[in-house]
């Protein structure tokens, strides 16, 4: 690849970055002091996380509004070094490089039925002949469009393509710098498939990129199953970075490596704790009680024998779903077992027609379907909500209640068993970075994206998509790699490999001409290197490196060139040696392969 342009500004000439870093044509060496690059002593307020507070102060990145982000130069190549390894990985596994339009016509929205579906999530204007259009969140329709027109024959199959791409997504709450912001780069792939089974190949070969991807960029992501959410299919797997900031819940089992997100999770159930019959039906007063706990002290028995009733409308339809009163119902896995697309709690109007007053409903003798958790099995003595103000019946067997379906609805929590093996499960918080979808035939039906067999036979393309936030990846890499001092990079992600800091090159002319010596040597060997020539304190130049995080730090000064040599330095490991001049190259290579 080229480069994307050259231009002379100023009294600088500036090779602009290349997208293939192989190719080495880029600027491999800055200097601070011409730069305008800045690091900040304080904590910006509004950051919550570390790897925000780290990324805001190190100078990486600089805020414009919520959820929306400058990227300094320094940042800016921690994300191209993030893309490349997501291009490289990507060419490596067969993926065919594209670019689509951010901007898109809604009719194509319009086609796949998630018009409605996107909400106010997705940004939506209008152009001059006042057609509606949108910010892409995610290309599933515009490719989807483009397959239809170019695929036509099985010779063409299979085939992924991908592009690394601004999204724009209006998020309820835009948080956390980069992790959720309204507008965001993310790298989409697109498989095509003529067979489920080709399918799972394509599927697969995504799957092991990304684990290779992650590795490279020094984040551990744990691949867990997820809830498909509205992009259909029937299959997927979240990468999850874990750490404590996550906005998502991980359930583990340590015993046999089970793994899903909470949307996701089952548990085994042994039906309910309370299968023996204990008397008739009796209403009781429970003036005021409106929550599972007022109602147990009420009635005076532990909550766990309360059924929580809720009302929900599916796709406008009234149902009504129970679990145990210590439990919340899992509202991913209830639209799932309702195989709807839309789920809202009902208002207390609606829930007030189908059942009766909130906080005193129950199932029993209710005119619309029941949807009833597994773990309410069997449940012959339990305390459910009258559908009359103030009054909840005790006794109640959900043998005479009519259950449309018993499914898994509970969210699954810590301290549940695992439903492969009954082991254990445990929860860990995660940042979900990658995501990928064995689609089926939801979007290509919806195009009518069809190929021709070998018998010449029309048939559906079977497709998968597959997203990674390479912006909210380059912030986890921070989550995941950070001490007191600052950020840690990785080589591979390092703004610059290495900080050479030229401490006493004004008065002395030796030590000049040693910094010299190592910028041109470690520029020949294809090692960025960020100068700090800046007229500052030693002290400060030393915890602006710690704090930006370049992988390692170089220091030339009297002092060291009168112990012997130039000090290296690693950010990881914290060691620090003084190596003969001719030494230095070798060792600063091996402090990098650490
Ligand atoms: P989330 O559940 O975090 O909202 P999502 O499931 O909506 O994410 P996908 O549609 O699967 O996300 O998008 C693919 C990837 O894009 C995600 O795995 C995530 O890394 C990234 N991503 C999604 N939304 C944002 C955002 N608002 N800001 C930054 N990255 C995002
Ligand atoms: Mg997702």
């Amino acid at each position: 690849m080229f480069p994307i342009s050259e231009g002379q500004f100023g009294v600088f000439s500036v090779s602009f970055y290349v997208l293939n870093p192989s190719t080495k044509t880029y600027e491999n060496l800055m200097r601070w002091s011409k730069t305008l690059h800045a690091t900040l002593r304080d904590d910006p307020q509004e950051a919550e996380i570390t790897s925000h507070k780290l990324l805001i102060r190190a100078g990486l990145v600089h805020k414009v509004s919520g959820g929306l982000y400058t990227f300094t130069p320094l940042g800016l190549r921690v994300l191209h070094k993030v893309e490349n390894i997501v291009r490289e990985e990507m060419d490596r596994a067969g993926a065919q490089e594209i670019l689509m339009p951010a901007l898109q016509p809604i009719e194509l929205w319009d086609t796949s039925g998630r018009a409605s579906q996107m909400g106010a999530s997705m940004f939506r204007l209008k152009d001059r002949q006042d057609r509606t259009m949108v910010l892409g969140p995610t290309h599933e329709e515009v490719v989807t469009d483009y397959i239809t027109h170019m695929v036509n024959s099985y010779r063409q199959l299979p085939c992924t393509v991908y592009q690394i791409q601004t999204k724009f997504r209006d998020e309820i709450r835009p948080r956390f710098g980069l992790m959720r912001a309204k507008e965001f780069i993310m790298k989409d792939a697109y498989s095509f498939d003529v067979s489920l089974e080709a399918a799972d190949a394509s599927y697969q070969a995504m799957y092991d990129a990304y684990v290779r991807i992650f590795e490279r960029c020094g984040v551990t992501a744990k691949p867990v199953e997820a809830d498909p959410g509205t992009m259909g299919g029937n299959h997927s797997h979240e990468f999850m970075v874990l750490a404590p900031s996550g906005e998502d819940g991980v359930l583990y089992c340590h015993e046999c490596g089970y793994a899903a997100n909470q949307e996701r999770a089952e548990r085994k159930t042994n039906g309910s704790e309370f299968p023996n019959k204990a008397g008739a039906p009796e209403d009781v007063a429970t003036p005021g009680a409106h929550t599972v706990e007022e109602a147990a002290k009420a009635v005076g028995v532990d909550p766990r024998q309360i059924v929580k009733s809720l009302v929900y409308l599916a796709d406008g339809k009234p149902v009504m779903a129970i679990v145990q009163g210590t439990r919340e119902i899992n509202e991913c896995k209830l639209r799932r077992a309702l195989g709807c697309t839309e789920l809202v709690l009902a208002d207390d109007a609606t829930t007030a027609k189908y059942a009766g007053p909130v906080g005193s409903i129950g199932p029993v003798g209710v005119k619309i379907s029941v949807y009833a958790d597994t773990g309410l099995k069997d449940a012959n003595d339990v305390v459910t909500g009258a559908n009359k103000a103030g009054f909840h019946t005790k006794h109640v067997s959900l043998d005479n209640v009519s259950i449309t379906a018993w499914e898994d609805l509970a969210t699954v929590i810590a301290g549940d068993s695992c439903p492969k093996c009954g082991g254990t499960l445990s929860i860990e918080r995660g940042i979900e970075v990658g995501h990928v979808f064995k689609l089926g035939t939801k979007y290509t039906k919806a195009f009518n994206t069809t190929f021709l067999d070998a018998e010449r036979k029309t048939n559906i393309v079977i497709m998968g998509c597959y997203g990674i936030g390479v912006t909210r990846t380059m912030q986890a890499v921070v989550e995941q790699n950070f001490d007191k001092d600052g950020i840690v990079w990785p080589a591979s992600v390092s703004p610059f490999q290495v900080a050479l800091l030229p401490l006493d090159a004004a008065k002395d002319e030796n030590c000049r001409a040693v910094a010299e010596r190592l910028e041109k040597e470690l520029e020949a060997n294809g090692i960025d290197v960020f100068i700090d020539d800046r007229e500052e304190r030693p002290g400060v130049k030393f915890k602006d490196a710690d704090l930006i995080g370049f992988t390692v730090r170089v220091v030339v000064g009297t002092r060291s060139l009168e112990k012997g040599g130039v000090e290296v330095h690693s950010r990881k490991t914290g060691e620090t040696y003084v190596v003969p001049i001719e030494g230095a190259l070798a060792a600063i290579k091996e402090a990098l392969a650490e």
